[in-house]
């Protein structure tokens, strides 16, 4: 499989940026069995960019490898940094579009918390789109879930605010779900459209290395998640960095124009090109210090996240035996194995008997409350952060 024309621009000036052979196809799946864990399926990342219109891309990406049922669980919820963030996404989201009775729809609602709390917020009507969607107590009151994949046979459900986090980077062709978005939209032009994914110029800037996943297939910024808007119909109303930089919010409404012609901004380009060779020149160099790191690293060292960042870590340096743990405050994790390397995932009160020596942190976000939740268990490790 190689994919060989940019999934925003169809462009074929495409440069090969670095390779990272046989990653865990998901770092999202749960994994009951550490034997099965070890054994997880593989795949290949071959970073590219896209010289035309700037998109950071995986040439190498199977789409009918990766699937999302019950067992894919990637809710950050549990992080009160994260709820935070949420809640004040949402209650923007409300203010800014006058969401009040409205009908609210979510693409990729994962267990449905922020389509809740959008709807809660306005008294909005809900309904959300997720296959990994677990019904749960009282399913009559509030939003209406459909635990499948949005698609061509819901176009006729209309909303007059449609939200889509953290969907399009997995897609194989953002394109045919904007596309589809913006052709359920119809004449609707009072429509608006919030779309969240993360954002690589955070990973390119802060040498984010273990953001790149198999399952992202697609790795945007502000230019080429433009113009993939742009190509698709829609008119830009914002494009703002997120989450201290590591998201990307689009909000966007149907455009007036039939022609769609995006133009890219050169200097914007070229600010990526010199990003991307950044990015390069220092990956290996990072995973050599990391290694030197572990060297001099006694017992007892524990990896703090277990998500995508955390799993990706874990497996580059899977050679690393004083690792036996990744902790991880979603309590649906506890018992599980990570994929690849298949390290126990435990809860933070494990760590008051198990006292980790060394603490590394994956998302420097989460820092202040890892912080307060190793103090409050009498702990004193040393942090290290990836
Ligand atoms: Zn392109």
């Amino acid at each position: 499989m190689h994919v060989t024309s940019c999934p925003v621009c169809l462009g074929a000036n495409i440069i090969n940026i670095l390779d990272i052979p046989q990653v865990p196809v998901h770092c999202n799946l749960l994994w009951r069995d550490q034997e099965a864990a070890r054994n997880a399926p593989r795949a290949d990342i071959q970073l590219s960019f896209c010289a035309s219109c700037g998109h950071l891309f995986n040439q190498k990406f199977e789409p009918n490898r990766t699937a999302y049922g019950e067992s894919y669980e990637n809710t950050l919820d549990f992080s009160p940094r994260f709820s935070d963030y949420s809640a004040t996404l949402a209650r923007y989201l409300v203010d800014q579009y006058d969401l009040n009775e409205k009908e609210i729809m979510e693409i990729g609602s994962g267990q449905g918390d922020f389509l809740r709390l959008i709807c809660k917020l306005g008294h909005n009507h809900g309904i959300g789109f997720d296959p990994s969607y677990v019904p749960q107590g009282n399913a009559r009151e509030g939003p209406e879930f459909i635990r499948e994949f949005y698609g061509e046979r819901h176009r006729s459900y209309s909303a007059d605010f449609i939200i889509a986090r953290h969907v399009l980077e997995h897609l194989d062709s953002p394109r045919e779900f904007l596309s589809l978005i913006r052709s359920a939209i119809g004449d609707r032009k009072h429509a608006r459209v919030y779309v969240e994914v993360p954002n690589i110029l955070y990973t390119l800037r802060d040498l984010g290395i273990w953001d790149l996943i198999f399952e992202h297939p697609s790795y945007f910024n502000a230019t080429s998640i433009r113009y993939l808007f742009e190509f698709c119909g829609f008119e830009i109303l914002a494009v703002k960095e997120r989450f201290k930089n590591q998201f990307l919010g689009v909000e966007a409404r149907p455009a007036t124009a039939t022609e769609h012609a995006p133009k890219v901004d050169d200097d914007s380009l070229a600010m990526l090109r010199d990003y991307v060779e950044h990015f390069a020149r220092h990956h290996v160099e990072k995973i050599e210090s990391w290694h030197r790191k572990f060297d001099s690293l006694g017992r007892k060292v524990v990896v703090w996240g277990a998500g995508s960042k955390g799993v990706t870590f874990l497996n580059t340096f899977s050679d690393v035996a004083a690792i036996e743990y990744a902790i991880d405050i979603n309590p649906r994790k506890a018992g599980m194995f990570i994929a690849g390397t298949g390290q126990e995932i435990v809860p933070p009160k494990f760590l008051q008997g198990y006292r980790p020596e060394t603490i590394i942190v994956m998302n420097t976000n989460y820092m202040a409350e890892i912080n307060q939740m190793v103090q409050d268990l009498d702990l004193a490790p040393d942090f290290l952060l990836a």
